[in-house]
């Protein structure tokens, strides 16, 4: 039986995991905190996942929340105009199925205990280069998935594929409960205040049950980057609101009578978005590689980071069966990750977009989209699959020739 150790039990370690056991692999996760540490700590993403994801999940078993977390049934754009009115807004179901977002403090728990159910062997320990170095020892492939964790720096920063070297924005999240639905059916609202930051809101399922989350991102040093002297979670809330009172007083109207879901409900950060070399080398000479955040991490702006992470689970289980009883050499690890990069650099460069001022052909598509509820769709559904965007959103005379023939 092929000995396969995995470190970091989060969105991509445990699915990779859990799957790999279901096909007799023998299988350790070792993880740094334990499943109740995960439940009872601070929130870590707001995760929303679109429906090729999910349908990845159910295909292992692992959608255990299907029916109590509010689906995702739509995305909505806004955008604020130089006088801080809407300038425009549309919203748009999804046509690829619904989304949703199970709070990990729900899921990665109950993940860790279904991969141990299933005879997985899992570790509590915080691994480092020496421990890195015991398990490579021991088992014919090791992972790293350890999402930010600064062990993934031994992966080394692929220049060519960063785009950026630095935060581009200051993140917020807020769990609430209590928001007022949006009319007619719920979706992911995401509003883009320019030179300012966006701000997006949909349903989801937290520890005490359905919630909604707000995510804000400011633009350094802008008006949005306000979390610095936020100390308690009251204020945090407070900052939530006044940010929507003064930038978009159509979300605000949503949020008069908002409460935390939980004092834990509340996070503040920033990172660079990161794309890193997928095999890592330790003294011994012994290589390991890199899977989901570790080695491809994204600003959560388009809220791709877990669905990513679920899809490069997936092509490195793919791959390793394949793989059959072969030796998971360099060679093997580099198409394995050229697989994924196949897909996961049109996610990147789309976010990417995103961080930067649009170009006007994407300002005109978004504003498009208002009058034309096709456009809507596409765009709406390409959250699910971004490489759709490619060419006629991301190229500037592509996007020209279908506004053209939108008239
Ligand atoms: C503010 C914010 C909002 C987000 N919103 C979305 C969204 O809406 N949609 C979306 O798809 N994605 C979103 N994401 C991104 C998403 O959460 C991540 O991309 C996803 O969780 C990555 O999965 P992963 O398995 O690579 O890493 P993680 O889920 O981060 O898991 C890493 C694991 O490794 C463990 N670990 C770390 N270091 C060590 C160590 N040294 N030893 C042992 N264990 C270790 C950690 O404890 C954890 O279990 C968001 C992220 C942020 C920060």
């Amino acid at each position: 039986m092929r000995k396969i150790t995995i470190i970091g039990a989060g969105q991509s370690g445990l699915l990779l995991g859990i799957a790999l056991k279901q096909k007799d692999y023998d299988v350790t996760i070792v993880t740094n905190k334990t499943g109740e540490e995960v439940r009872t700590g601070k929130i870590l993403s707001s995760q929303a996942m679109f429906n090729t994801s999910l349908d990845i999940e159910r295909e292992f078993g692992l959608d255990f929340w299907e029916d109590d977390c509010p689906p995702i049934d739509g995305v909505g754009v806004a955008v604020t105009g130089p006088d801080g009115e809407k300038a425009f807004g549309w919203t748009a179901r999804l046509t690829t199925g619904h989304a949703n977002s199970v709070d990990q403090r729900v899921k990665m728990p109950a993940w860790m205990d279904r991969f141990e159910e299933l005879g997985g062997n899992l570790v509590i320990e915080d691994v480092s280069m020496e421990g890195l170095e015991k398990y490579t020892a021991d088992a014919d492939l090791v992972l790293v998935a350890s999402g930010k964790g600064d062990i993934g720096r031994m992966f080394e920063r692929d220049a060519e594929k960063s785009a950026f070297d630095k935060p581009m924005r200051a993140l917020g999240l807020t769990y609430v409960k209590n928001m007022v639905p949006r009319p007619e059916y719920s979706a992911v609202c995401f509003n883009i205040i320019p030179g300012v930051g966006e701000y997006f809101v949909f349903p989801a399922l937290t520890t005490s049950g359905p919630c909604e989350i707000m995510v804000f991102e400011g633009i350094p040093g802008g008006e949005m980057d306000c979390w610095g002297d936020v100390k308690t979670p009251e204020q945090h809330l407070e900052m939530s609101k006044s940010i929507l009172k003064k930038f978009l007083p159509w979300e605000a109207e949503r949020c008069d009578d908002i409460e935390l879901a939980d004092d834990n409900g509340v996070l503040a950060g920033r990172f660079p978005p990161t794309i890193r070399k997928p095999i890592g080398r330790l003294p011994s000479g012994a290589i390991v590689m890199g899977l989901g955040d570790a080695i491809c991490l994204n600003d959560p702006i388009t809220g791709q980071g877990s669905n990513n992470a679920t899809k490069c689970a997936k092509i490195f289980l793919d791959s390793i069966i394949a793989h059959g009883d072969k030796s998971f050499d360099e060679g093997w690890m580099q198409s394995t990750f050229d697989d994924f990069w196949d897909y996961a650099k049109y996610v990147v460069q789309w976010t990417n977009s995103f961080l930067t001022p649009p170009p006007e052909h994407a300002l005109n598509l978004l504003g498009a989209a208002a009058s034309s509820p096709e456009t809507a769709t596409k765009i709406a559904d390409g959250f699910d699959n971004p490489t759709s965007f490619f060419p006629w959103f991301m190229e500037e005379d592509a996007a020209n020739d279908y506004l053209a023939g939108l008239k």
